[in-house]
């Protein structure tokens, strides 16, 4: 990810409407939900709170409620798309020691399959990516994207 002094909407594009454009699957009361621009596997999506939050801790009652919903949403559907039997990984990133880069609290959904090979390696979530998804490149995910907004249809 871009460094600090890339300035505020390139270190922190969940603030920035105009960085999800692309990639907004669908929003909620208080979560946007998107699809990784650099997928680690197809179905890996973001779940991110709108208002600017660092941490858990600063959640409210409300979007806890939010994010229970929308998570039971996602993983029946996910489940269902991408054939992962309720499998998944939903790992976040929080606070300077975690390996996180953004500041902007968002957990990571990743749908697994049986022989997906795909293995988090030192924390970082992103070190150990199988050329096969991220070499699938912009076009993959505007087309996921695409198919995921008539299956999510999430209302305010
Ligand atoms: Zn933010």
């Amino acid at each position: 990810m871009p460094a600090e002094s890339a300035g505020a909407a390139a270190s922190d594009p969940f603030c920035s409407d105009m960085a999800m454009a692309d990639t907004l699957i669908c929003r909620t009361r208080h979560f946007n939900l998107l699809y990784d621009i650099r997928p680690v596997l197809p179905g890996h999506v973001l779940i991110v709170p709108i208002r600017h939050v660092a941490g858990f801790s600063e959640l409210t009652p409300g979007e806890f409620e939010d994010l229970r919903k929308l998570l039971k949403r996602i993983t029946a559907v996910m489940s269902r798309e991408y054939a992962s039997k309720g499998s998944y990984d939903v790992i976040a990133q929080v606070g300077e020691y975690s390996g996180g880069s953004i500041r902007h609290l968002h957990l990571h959904f990743v749908p697994r399959g049986r022989d997906d090979k795909y293995r988090m390696r030192d924390e970082a979530l992103y070190e150990n990516i199988e050329c096969r998804t991220r070499c699938l490149g912009i076009s993959f995910v505007r087309a996921e994207v695409k198919r995921l907004r008539k299956l999510f249809r999430c209302a305010p």
